[in-house]
């Protein structure tokens, strides 16, 4: 048995306000970490340059303080340590499973049409929608690479998953659902659902992928308490895992909340955030209460 204590994290994007979901998931992690007698570790993934503000920090900050919530330490901010994804993403090119990916999300798109008007059936997409990256930079001749990287085409770099499959066994994880870590189930990976998936991405020098594994290694993470949309993204993060010689945390994807239209909440839909929801006078027990959990934590 593993005698140091569990180390668990939530790990929002501050691109938009928090919803009930990121509640629920920041309020399981919390539980679940102050029970075991473990860290509870706050980090914001915003890799997105673009589209992550200090703003939203202050906002995530504030929501965490009103649901009752402390983090241990100082948050990790992913934009701080991008030498560290840097580092991870070069042992991968050194190991010849990286390559550079040139073409944009619309040339994809528009390959995987074509595909489909040539051939009559559709190219696969992987687990979240997207069309899979077509083959064809993966076999660039090396002085072309080289060229068009000299003359400053935009590119990502991609892991190229037939390779890294090839050279790795089975991969599994541990899933607990919402069980103990005693109850943990098995469930085999299947990474290749998702093609050559992005490890850097053209306007940041990694991707979401890539800076989770890394994150949780670097941090000790122990659990991994999210939503189930990342469910099959587990998948990936076991191969990179894998390949970077990262110990597996073990996983708890919990339900999603839904709206009243059925679908999952999403900052992008504009559903109510939580600071709506403070303002319209909810306490921090109505929002346990309103998804799924006893109003007041249990006593440890
Ligand atoms: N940053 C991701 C999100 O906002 C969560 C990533 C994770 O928990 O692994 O949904």
């Amino acid at each position: 048995m593993n005698e140091s204590p569990p180390v668990y994290r939530f790990a929002p994007s501050p691109n938009g306000a928090l919803h009930l979901g990121h509640a629920l998931s920041a309020l399981v992690n919390h539980g679940l970490a102050r029970a075991a007698g473990g860290r509870f570790l706050l980090r914001l993934e915003d890799i997105d340059r673009a589209r992550c503000t200090i703003a939203h920090e202050r906002a995530i900050e504030d929501d965490l303080a009103f649901l009752g919530i402390a983090w241990d330490g100082p948050p990790r901010r992913q934009s701080e340590h991008f030498g560290d994804y840097r580092a991870a993403l070069e042992a991968l090119v050194d190991a010849g499973l990286v390559y550079p990916a040139f073409l944009s999300r619309g040339e994809i798109r528009a390959f995987a049409e074509r595909h489909r008007e040539e051939t009559g059936s559709a190219w696969p997409s992987d687990p979240d929608g997207a069309p899979l990256y077509p083959g064809l930079d993966r076999k660039l001749p090396e002085a072309e690479r080289a060229a068009r990287i000299a003359a400053g085409e935009p590119h990502a770099f991609r892991l190229d998953m037939g390779a890294a499959l090839a050279g790795l066994g089975p991969l599994s994880f541990a899933e607990t659902g919402a069980g103990s870590d005693e109850e943990a189930s098995e469930i085999a990976a299947d990474p290749a659902v998702w093609g050559d998936v992005v490890l850097a991405r053209r306007d940041v020098p990694t991707s979401y992928h890539l800076a989770v594994v890394v994150d949780d290694a670097l941090q000790g993470v122990t659990h991994v308490v999210r939503g189930r949309d990342l469910l099959p993204a587990t998948s990936v993060h076991r191969v990179l895992q894998a390949l970077l010689g990262l110990p597996q945390p073990v996983y708890h994807h919990h339900d999603l909340i839904l709206g009243p239209d059925g679908r999952k909440l999403s900052k992008s839909a504009g559903d109510t955030s939580l600071a709506e929801l403070r303002a319209a006078g909810l306490t921090a027990a109505d929002i346990r209460r309103m998804v799924g959990l006893p109003a007041t934590a249990e006593p440890v």
